[in-house]
C-alpha cells in the first residue's frame, strides 16, 4: 500500500490546476455524447466529480474500481465541494457487471440482504466512521484514566444474565455457551490488575424482535476494586461525556452528512440526572402507567416491576441528559448484584437511560461478596451452581469490595446517531431472522 490522496484532500487552492491521481469506485455516472461525468468515491466515503471523454469511458460501470489521473479544477458548478478533475488517464482495477443490485431507493430488507455491498453506501460508511471514533475515544478514556484492557473468552460454561437467552454450542464432546457478558472474568482480574475493562462481543438469544436488541452485540465492560455506587456512576458519566464530546468534534462533517442535529448532545456533561427506582415508580403510577401481565391484561405499574422500555421512554422523554436509575428491587437483578445492607430488598445497582426515550444503555452494580447469598440466588435464578465454583473462589480468597458496569456500544452509537433501529449502526447485524451476510 503506497500513500495515496483521497478525494477531499485535493479540494483546495493548493491542488487547483495540479495533476493528481486518485483511486476509488464509481459512485455515479452520467454519459453524454462527448463527455462523461463520474462521481468517484474513495475508500473513506469521500467523493469528487471527474470528467472524461466518453470514448474512454466505455467500460465504466457503477462500482467498478479505478484509478484516475488528471488536473484539479476549481469550478463552483462541480458537486460536492466545488472542485472537479479533468480526467486524462484511467486504469481499471476491477470491473463491475452492469447489474449492481443496490440503487438509490431500496427497501430495508434488500439493503440487509446485500449488506456486504450496502456497507459501501456513504450513509453506512459515515455511520461506521462515527462508530470507529466512539470506540477510539472509549479506549482513550480508559488509557488516560489508568484502567487496563483485558480480553475475556467468549466460549464459557456459565450464564451471567439468566439461562433463557443462552446460545448453546457443541464444544468437542460437551456443551458450552457463547458468553452473555465478560463480567465474571473482569471480576477475576480485579484481584490481579485493579481497574480493568474490555470490549467483547456478547451473545443473547433474545427472541424479542425490537429495535434495541441484537443476538450479538459489542459490549464494553469495566470493573474496579474499592469502587462503590457513587463512583460507579461518576465513571460512566465521565466516560460517556468524553466519548460524545470528542466524537462530535472529530466527526462534525459526518454528523452533518447524516443530518444529525447535535445541539443537545453537545451539552452532555457530568453530572447526569439521578432518580431512585422508587421515585420512578411513583412518577409512573401518578401518570397511570400500566404494564403487561402474563395473561395479556394490563395493570398499573407496581413497586417490584422491572422498568420496561415504555417506562424508560416515559421517564426520559423530556430529558436532555442521560438518567441514572438506582435502588432497583434486588429481585429484578442478577445473582451477583449486591443487596444494600441498610435497605432490605434494595440492590446497589444503577441503570443508565439515554435521554429522549432511547432507553437503557448500561447497567452497573456493586457486586455481592457473601458466598452463601450468591449461592442462594444462583439457585433461585435456575442456574447451575456447579458452573460457578471458580467464581465463588473469588469471594473465598481475599474478596474485595468491587463494582462494575456493562455498556452496550451499539445502543450508545444508536443514541448518539439518533437512529431508530439498532441494525442501522452495526455493519453485519445478527438477529433472530438474520445470520448472513
Ligand atoms: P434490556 O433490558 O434493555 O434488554 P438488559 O438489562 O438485559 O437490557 P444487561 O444485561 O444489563 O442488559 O446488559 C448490559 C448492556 O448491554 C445493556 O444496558 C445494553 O446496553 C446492552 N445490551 C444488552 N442486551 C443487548 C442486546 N440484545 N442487544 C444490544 N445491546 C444489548
Ligand atoms: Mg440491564
Amino acid at each position: 500500500m503506497s500513500t495515496y490522496l483521497r478525494c477531499n484532500d485535493v479540494k483546495s487552492n493548493y491542488y487547483d490546476e495540479k495533476e493528481v491521481t486518485l483511486r476509488g469506485w464509481i459512485h455515479r455516472i452520467r454519459k453524454q455524447k462527448e463527455i462523461t461525468f463520474v462521481l468517484l468515491r474513495d475508500d473513506r466515503g469521500g467523493v469528487i466529480q471527474f470528467t472524461i471523454p466518453t470514448k474512454k469511458a466505455i467500460d465504466l460501470t457503477i462500482e467498478s474500481c479505478i484509478q484516475i489521473s488528471g488536473n484539479v479544477k476549481k469550478d463552483a458548478r462541480a458537486p460536492e465541494g466545488g472542485y472537479e478533475i479533468r480526467g486524462k488517464d484511467l486504469k481499471i482495477f476491477g470491473t463491475a457487471p452492469a447489474d449492481y443490485p443496490i440503487g438509490e431507493y431500496q427497501s430495508q430488507d434488500l439493503l440487509l440482504d446485500y449488506r456486504h455491498l450496502a456497507v459501501r453506501t456513504r450513509r453506512m460508511s459515515t455511520i461506521a466512521k462515527i462508530r470507529a471514533s466512539i470506540l477510539k475515544f472509549s479506549r482513550q478514556w480508559f488509557i488516560e484514566n489508568d484502567w487496563l484492557e483485558i480480553n475475556a473468552p467468549v466460549i464459557v460454561k456459565d450464564a451471567v444474565e439468566g439461562g433463557s437467552s443462552l446460545f448453546e454450542i457443541k464444544y468437542f464432546d460437551r456443551i458450552a455457551f457463547l458468553s452473555q457478558s465478560a463480567q465474571l472474568y473482569l471480576e477475576a482480574m480485579v484481584f490481579a490488575l485493579g481497574p480493568v475493562w474490555s470490549i467483547t462481543e456478547s451473545f443473547r438469544a433474545e427472541r424479542s424482535r425490537t429495535v434495541r436488541h441484537l443476538a450479538e452485540f459489542t459490549h464494553l465492560e469495566a470493573e474496579a476494586p474499592w469502587m462503590y455506587q457513587e463512583e460507579l456512576m461518576k465513571v460512566q458519566e465521565n466516560l460517556v461525556s468524553f466519548i460524545i464530546q470528542n466524537t462530535l468534534t472529530n466527526n462534525s462533517p459526518d454528523f452533518e452528512f447524516l443530518n444529525r442535529n447535535v445541539k443537545e448532545l453537545s451539552s452532555i456533561s457530568p453530572p447526569f440526572e439521578r432518580m431512585s427506582y422508587g421515585k420512578a415508580v411513583d412518577i409512573l403510577r401518578s401518570r397511570d402507567f400500566t404494564v403487561l401481565c402474563g395473561d395479556g391484561a394490563h395493570r398499573k405499574i407496581e413497586w417490584g416491576d422491572d422498568l420496561n422500555i415504555e417506562s424508560e421512554r416515559e421517564l426520559t422523554k423530556d430529558c436532555v441528559k442521560p438518567l441514572f436509575v438506582y435502588e432497583f428491587p434486588i429481585d429484578t437483578k442478577p445473582f451477583y448484584v449486591r443487596e444494600d445492607p441498610t435497605k432490605s430488598e434494595i440492590s446497589l445497582s444503577t441503570d443508565l437511560l439515554a435521554p429522549r426515550g432511547f432507553g437503557e444503555i448500561s447497567s452497573g452494580s456493586e457486586r455481592e461478596s457473601d458466598v452463601e447469598s450468591i449461592e442462594k440466588r444462583i439457585e433461585k435464578q435456575s442456574l447451575d451452581p456447579k458452573a460457578y465454583g471458580w467464581y465463588l473462589d473469588l469471594r473465598r480468597y481475599g474478596s474485595v469490595p468491587h463494582s462494575g458496569f456493562g455498556l452496550g456500544m451499539d445502543r450508545l452509537v444508536r443514541w448518539i446517531l439518533g437512529m431508530e433501529d439498532i441494525k442501522d449502526v452495526v455493519l453485519f447485524p445478527r438477529t433472530m431472522s438474520r445470520v448472513t451476510p
